[in-house]
């Protein structure tokens, strides 16, 4: 009798087991009766885009490593603190190295994260990137998406086969940013070895540190610590919501080239660039200046050109510029002040330099 028992119940235990979400729905079903008045959790999207965060190597090496090889799956896979956080959706943008990131990708994350932002149930946007262009995904998204919800990009200095491996704990991190209140109407957040920076002032300033990140005189705006987010200032150029640059429909961007000067520069590549681009930034020494020569091919064009500085920290306004012709990036890197001119380009190719100006000194 005592056998007929046991396989009545084994049999019970296998349905139960099999059929899929038996068990599961039922004890759901039960948490939600207890749970009537729970907060509803909410959904992170995560859209991966390759980088070294999925980078693959040799083990324990931070070298020599391949990025842009795990998907979302298993990144996610890797930090199963994150299902305490936040119900996640993942979705495979593209899997490149960042240096291979187009405008054609930004304009698919874009027109995604403005869809999905729609969904209620959907309470921030993760995005991993690649550090080496993370600056520039983050400006452009920044000046051209239309939410507030949070949208976080994070990534790694170290591939997830290295010693130490960051990419976890900054993913951690990013999410939990991306789930909070705190992150609301900030713009586009980024969150890097525990810091939080905002997408204008936060570049790129070292190769190999996992203190890749920094926002020079600006300074991070935030801190996180065991998933809590200390936030204490805000941006204050126009982002996201307030921006006036509309991308939807696009399919590409503007061409704009930058040019990098130093000790006798050819001025042959200012002639070359000129004829194949719809605009140009100069990255000029100290305060955005260039040699005699470069003044009197650059005070020739005809195409908008923007000065900027090979310089990481500092401003250059309109009393700095050597040509009356060109536009002051104000505080811009080179890198972005392309981007706000390539979008400036995109919403009117004949813009006039007074409202190019009036741009460069809004976001
Ligand atoms: N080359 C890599 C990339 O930008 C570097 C990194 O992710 O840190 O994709």
């Amino acid at each position: 009798m005592k056998k007929w028992v046991a396989i009545f119940l084994s049999l019970v235990l296998a349905v139960c087991w099999l059929i899929p979400g038996g068990l599961a729905e039922g004890s759901e079903a039960a948490g939600d009766n207890e749970t009537e008045t729970a907060a509803p959790r909410g959904k992170v999207v995560v859209l991966a885009t390759g980088g070294t965060i999925a980078g693959v190597g040799d083990p324990g090496k931070v070298t020599g490593y391949k990025p842009g090889t795990l998907t979302a799956e298993i990144l996610l896979w890797g930090v199963p603190e994150i299902d305490e956080v936040a119900d996640i959706e993942a979705i495979q943008v593209c899997n490149v190295n960042s240096d291979d990131m187009t405008a054609e990708i930004w304009l698919t994350l874009a027109e995604t994260i403005n869809r999905m932002a729609d969904d209620p149930e959907v309470k921030g946007f993760v995005i991993t990137h690649g550090t080496d262009t993370m600056e520039e995904t983050a400006y452009f998204l920044n000046l051209t998406l239309k939410t507030d919800k949070p949208v976080v990009l994070t990534g790694a200095m170290r591939p997830s086969t290295a010693l130490s491996a960051d990419g976890p704990l900054n993913l951690y991190e990013a999410v939990c940013l991306a789930a909070s209140e705190e992150a609301v109407g900030q713009g586009v957040l980024i969150v890097f070895s525990d810091r939080i920076y905002a997408a204008r002032s936060m570049s790129k300033t070292s190769t190999y540190s996992v203190m890749a990140i920094s926002a020079g005189e600006v300074g991070s705006i935030g801190i996180m610590r065991d998933g809590i987010v200390h936030l204490y200032e805000s941006p204050s150029r126009k982002h996201t919501l307030a921006s006036e640059f509309d991308v939807s429909g696009l399919d590409t961007l503007p061409k704009v080239s930058v040019l990098y000067f130093s000790v006798d520069a050819d001025p042959g590549l200012l002639r070359y660039a000129a004829e194949h681009s719809d605009g140009l930034v100069i990255a000029g020494a100290g305060a955005g200046e260039f040699s005699l020569e470069w003044i009197d091919i650059i005070n020739s064009l005809t195409i908008p050109v923007v000065i900027s500085s090979r310089i990481n920290d500092g401003i250059i306004t309109k009393d700095n510029l050597l040509c009356k012709n060109t536009i002051a990036a104000n505080t811009l890197s080179p890198q972005k002040a392309a981007i706000l001119l390539r979008l400036a380009l995109a919403k009117d190719p004949e813009i006039s330099q007074d409202s190019l100006e009036e741009l460069f000194l809004q976001y």
